[in-house]
């Protein structure tokens, strides 16, 4: 059986402490790989070499030259992609459908911030002193730790590390202790388009283990992380110890809201693909659908006919539409969530129960499953269930939508489905949410910026300001004459 050691200042490196872990195919149950079980040892390793090739080498190259790196790298993960989307499914169980497109589409990631490397500019400010000269420039942070979950590895790692290089910073990536493979098989990539040893590094483990120590670490200057609120609220408060910036790109509980007025079948194929698709295993999941009452029993019987045609099984195969839960506590989260929503007096629509039908293999299916009767205080619907579990709430009026969709901790991404445009337009300025989609969800581009409000997260990946994520603003004065000023008072 193959084992995957780290990866530091451009070789393969075996954990210190010798110790492995299993990594399993969610689909089958099956161990297929082992990984290096790193510590606080192997992070310091690999610290110190980013910090090394930050300081001789990528921090002090031309950011023309840092930019070719990237669009060479875009080009080999294009050649790669269907390789990269088969590991990721191997490990993580999501449909070779979904992680197929992600990993055709990251190469756009890297070509996008690879371009923008060369376009960040200071600013010329006429301030109000005499005989001053002002100007800013935007400058790396050094060596930033950038901490991915299980869902959607690579996808992750390219909305972190690519605006990361692209600003002249050096890596250090923990990927989830779940699904590692593809970020370490990653690295022969990176090795191909020759980035220079230690730019790029990756240390395997457990969060406690390998994420704490790298957040930790006084090298460590710049924290991007996607993953959950309570691990997102941890590496915050050690963030907060250092006084150092953090990216956190965190739960939801988005409300997928549907008036009276709107395309009625593609708003059942909305709400469908916004808990079903990738088993619900998604941050931005619209797990309350919002039904306008005059519509909602005979929106609910739609969705129920369609949503139980979904063929259940291999997420290898090009029929399957719902895989498997990721990770055995996911599994285990999602089960306790179903009977949790019973207990509460959710009425079970569809679904409820662990699947083991036609197509299932392991133990990690779950029946995609609908509750209807919930209320917005119920914990279904205040609680990231990150499982294919769809709770419904009825509503009235667009007030009434509005003040449902915002009652929550979370605010990563809303639905509103109308044929109104003024009311689109209404319900996008009056919902708390980093993304709005109408008449669509689930749609994400490399240029586009993606973040939450609340407890959804802080900062912002995507788009032209992700690149600020990774800079600092450094102000220079520059005195065009000089002069014996009085000392005691400020120029
Ligand atoms: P998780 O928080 O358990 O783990 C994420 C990563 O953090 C893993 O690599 C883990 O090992 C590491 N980690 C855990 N504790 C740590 C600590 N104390 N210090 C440093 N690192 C630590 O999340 P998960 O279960 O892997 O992923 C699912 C979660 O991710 C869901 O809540 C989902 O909403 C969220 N997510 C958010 C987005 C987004 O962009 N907002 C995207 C995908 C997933």
């Amino acid at each position: 059986m193959k084992h995957y050691k780290h990866y530091i200042n451009g070789q393969w490196v075996d954990p210190s402490n010798n110790q492995w872990f299993d990594t399993e195919n969610p689909y089958t149950g099956e161990v297929w790989a082992k990984i290096a079980k790193g510590n606080s040892k192997d992070v310091n390793k690999a610290v110190m070499a980013a910090k090394d090739a930050f300081e001789n080498v990528w921090g002090i190259m031309k950011p023309t030259e840092r930019g070719k790196y990237l669009v060479r790298l875009a080009e080999i993960i294009e050649r790669e992609s269907t390789r990269l989307g088969e590991l990721e499914v191997k490990d993580n169980g999501k449909l070779l459908a979904e992680m197929g497109s992600q990993t055709k589409y990251i190469g756009e990631w890297y070509r996008y911030y690879g371009g923008l490397a060369d376009k960040v500019e200071g600013t010329v400010i006429p301030t109000d002193k005499d005989n001053m000269f002002n100007f800013t420039t935007h400058e790396p942070y050094g060596v930033v730790g950038l901490i991915t979950p299980w869902n959607s590895p690579l996808l992750l790692v390219a909305y972190k590390l690519a605006p990361a290089l692209a600003a002249g910073n050096t890596a250090v990536i923990k990927p989830s202790e779940f699904t590692s493979v593809s970020t370490l098989e990653f690295m022969e990539l990176i090795k191909e388009a020759g980035f220079p040893n230690g730019v790029v590094n990756v240390v395997t483990g457990y969060g406690v283990d390998v994420g704490a120590p790298l957040v930790d670490h006084p090298y460590i200057e710049k924290v991007a992380f996607t993953g959950s609120d309570v691990s997102g609220q941890k590496i915050y408060e050690a963030a907060a110890k250092k006084i150092m910036p953090v990216t956190l790109e965190l739960g939801g509980k988005s409300p997928n809201i549907v008036f009276e007025d709107a395309d009625r079948e593609a708003a059942v194929m909305g709400a469908i693909s916004g808990i079903f698709a990738a088993t619900g295993q998604t941050c931005i999941a619209g797990s309350r659908l919002l039904v306008q009452r005059s519509i909602h029993d005979e929106f609910v019987k739609r969705i129920v006919e369609v949503a139980s045609k979904a063929v259940i099984g291999d997420p290898m195969l090009k029929e399957t539409n719902v895989g498997p839960v990721t990770t055995p506590p996911q599994y285990k989260k999602v089960i306790d969530y179903i009977n949790i929503a019973k207990a509460e007096g959710a009425v079970c629509v569809m679904g409820g129960n662990p699947y083991k039908g036609v197509g299932a293999k392991g133990n990690q299916f779950v029946e995609p499953t609908i509750f209807t009767g919930v209320t917005n205080d119920m914990r279904i619907a205040q609680e990231e269930v990150f499982g294919p579990v769809l709770s419904v709430i009825p509503f009235d009026d667009e007030e009434e939508a509005i003040k449902i969709g915002n009652d929550v901790n979370f605010g990563l991404a809303a639905g509103v489905w109308t044929s109104d445009i003024g009311r689109a337009l209404r319900m996008s300025a009056k919902l708390r949410a980093g993304t709005i989609w109408v008449n669509t969800y689930r749609a994400v581009s490399f240029m586009s910026p993606f973040g939450g409000y609340k407890r959804s997260g802080e900062g912002r990946e995507n788009g032209k300001e992700a690149i600020k994520e990774f800079l600092q603003t450094k102000s220079v004065w520059i005195a065009t004459k000089t002069s014996a000023d009085n000392p005691f008072i400020m120029k």
